[in-house]
């Protein structure tokens, strides 16, 4: 063995290499070109811009603006990495009002793709051409109007491992639709079009956001949406939020834009959920386009390099604010926008304690009885039920722990009296713990499968039209036959057997939903479970079904023959024990 190969010299990399690495975070897939390639117009000071796409971008992106332009001696700067004209120092990184500004978009484009740049300043007398440069850096002159107009060709024609990972033209036209959705609707003042293999996609004429809101969400939306205009210390939240009557099984209908830039925040989404959640089915997502506003010094958008994260100072103040905004919309009386939430006690709005999402549907079966409560009798139950399941009982009763079902409340909860006293059990939470499991349990063998009689047919997005396609084979063998019935229909032929009497429809569209943005290869070991719980949860006995003595004292046994029946997937207690004492207690007996 050479010495040279035991200790390896230390060499700086080449440029090209430098930015074909830069590029795998920035440059992810056409829709990702898109996204950068319109942030620079709308930089630039577009009113128009003008998107044509051809197959799925990978092929082809073209963007034609009417911006300011860039002068012929910037035009190989513009293409250099970490050369930007939007920011000079690290101050000004603190306040940019600008898209862009790491100077590194057009650079790592250019590694992995064939750029043309054609472009003739604002202002510019008529002496004054344009010029056009490309990846070879050479100036040619040019013949435009006014504005940029940029080409890319052939994404990754010269890294095709990346070129593999990249999916059908129908999946990856969907990403970029979705990108110029994002940024039509934060940018209502500024035309758009999108024009997909020669046919025009949107035409969307400079508006206001009611009406952009209004074309891109369609009128469905609007018919259940919520308006918001809600201030508190110098937090500002504004749009629409659907009720609930208005619910996705995925989440493409949320939008979070933060100081105009679309944003995929874990916190955001967190307390929207929140907002929603006693409202909401758990397999049901709430649609909502919102803006929220801040002081630029308040949030920190330097974290990712395409931006879509961003981190909050005053994090714990944000997730409040956002949360209560929303709850306090959703449930205004209709026409009643709510303008105002309470100004925090000083400044520092993180001083607001954090409110604890609402837990145990036992507390609210109790508060929620029919007796007035007082409080002294809410205490005691709070106590007696403690909000937790316990150990299930042994020795009493070893062959039915749960006892016997006696009543079913509410079309919620089952009541059953085992040797210990009173069982409650939310029974669709436990319904879909044992589907979960048998789920589990088929899948390691080959899952029954059951033949629809009728093909269940259903209008399908561009998006999962992709996904069925793409995941075909995820889905067979998670027991479910899909095929295409018309450029917009799926047709679904099977489904697992344990899942026959599941609305068929729902079950597929929350699937795909789950399956969205996820490599065909990864699917079946990483997100197995998760997958699994969407279809026990659309499996599972609805609130509101009655259910027969039988069938009741069914579910019981199938809890005690399930393994972890204790808690639903979504980690709430299934059941919970209220015993002799507890009940005796409750009545002040004995005492
Ligand atoms: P950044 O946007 O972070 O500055 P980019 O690599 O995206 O970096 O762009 C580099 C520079 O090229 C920008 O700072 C801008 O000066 C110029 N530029 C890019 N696209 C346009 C455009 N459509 N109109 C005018 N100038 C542009
Ligand atoms: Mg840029």
């Amino acid at each position: 063995m050479s010495e040279q190969m035991l200790t390896p010299r230390i060499r700086p990399l080449p440029d090209l290499l430098i930015s074909q690495i830069a590029a795998g975070e920035v440059v992810e897939r056409p829709a990702s070109v898109l996204k950068e390639l319109v942030e620079n117009s709308l930089d630039a000071g577009a009113r128009q811009i003008d998107v044509q796409l051809s197959e799925g971008g990978v092929r082809m992106i073209r963007i034609v603006d009417d911006g300011g332009g860039i002068a012929r001696d910037d035009l190989p700067l513009a293409l250099a990495r970490h050369a930007t004209s939007k920011i000079a120092s690290l101050e000004d990184l603190e306040h940019v009002g600008s898209y862009g500004f790491r100077g590194e978009a057009l650079a790592s484009i250019a590694a992995v793709a064939r750029v043309t740049l054609t472009s003739r300043i604002a202002g510019a007398t008529n002496g004054d051409h344009a010029w056009r440069i490309a990846n070879d850096l050479a100036l040619t002159p040019a013949a435009l109007e006014s504005g940029t107009t940029i080409e890319i060709a052939d994404l990754y024609y010269n890294t095709p491992a990346r070129r593999k990972f990249l999916k059908s033209d129908a999946t990856e036209y969907a990403h970029c639709d979705e990108v110029l959705r994002r940024m039509a609707l934060a940018r209502p003042d500024v035309a758009f079009s999108l024009t997909h293999n020669d046919s025009l996609k949107h035409r969307l004429a400079a508006a206001d956001l009611p009406r952009r809101a209004r074309q891109l969400l369609g009128e469905e939306f609007f018919a259940q949406a919520r308006t918001l205009e809600i201030e508190a210390g110098d937090l500002r939240l504004t749009g629409y939020a659907a009720l609930p009557a208005y619910s996705r099984a995925g989440r493409d209908e949320q939008y979070f834009f933060v100081n105009g830039r679309f944003v995929r925040d874990k916190l955001l989404a967190h307390a929207a959920r929140q907002a929603y959640a006693d409202i909401l089915h758990g397999s049901r997502h709430p649609a909502y386009v919102l803006f929220l506003e801040l002081d630029p010094y308040g949030v920190d958008v330097n974290v990712h390099p395409a931006k879509t994260e961003v981190r909050f100072r005053e994090s714990r103040g944000v997730h409040q604010f956002v949360f209560h905004a929303l709850q306090r919309v959703l449930a205004a009386p209709p026409g009643q926008a709510a303008t105002q939430v309470e100004e925090p006690r000083s400044s520092a709005y993180a001083q607001t304690p954090w409110t604890a999402p609402r837990q145990g549907t036992l507390r609210n079966f109790l508060q929620s009885g029919s007796e007035p409560a007082t409080a002294a009798y809410l205490d005691m139950a709070r106590g007696a039920f403690n909000g937790s399941p316990r150990p299930l009982p042994e020795a009493a009763d070893e062959e039915m722990p749960l006892g016997q079902a006696v009543a079913q409340v509410h079309g919620i909860f089952i009541l059953a009296q085992n040797a210990a006293g009173m069982v409650v059990v939310d029974m669709h939470a436990a319904h879909e713990r044992i589907l979960y499991e048998k789920l589990k349990n088929a899948l390691e063998d080959k899952p029954a499968i059951q033949q629809l009689l009728i093909p269940a047919v259903f209008t399908a997005s561009a998006v999962e039209m992709a996904g069925a396609e793409e995941h075909a084979e995820v889905l067979e063998q998670l027991g479910f036959e899909l095929s295409s019935a018309g450029p917009q229909q799926l047709t679904v032929r099977s489904v697992p057997a344990l899942l026959a009497q599941a609305s068929v429809v729902d079950l597929v569209r929350a699937l795909l939903a789950d399956l969205k943005d996820f490599p065909a290869s990864q699917v079946i070991e990483t997100r197995r479970n998760e997958l699994l719980a969407t279809m026990a949860c659309h499996g599972a006995v609805r609130a509101h079904r009655n259910l027969s003595l039988p069938e009741m004292n069914a579910l019981l046994r199938a809890m005690e023959a399930t393994e972890r029946a204790d808690q639903c997937n979504h980690g709430r207690p299934t059941w919970a024990q209220l015993s002799l004492a507890d009940l005796d207690r409750l009545f002040l007996r004995g005492r």
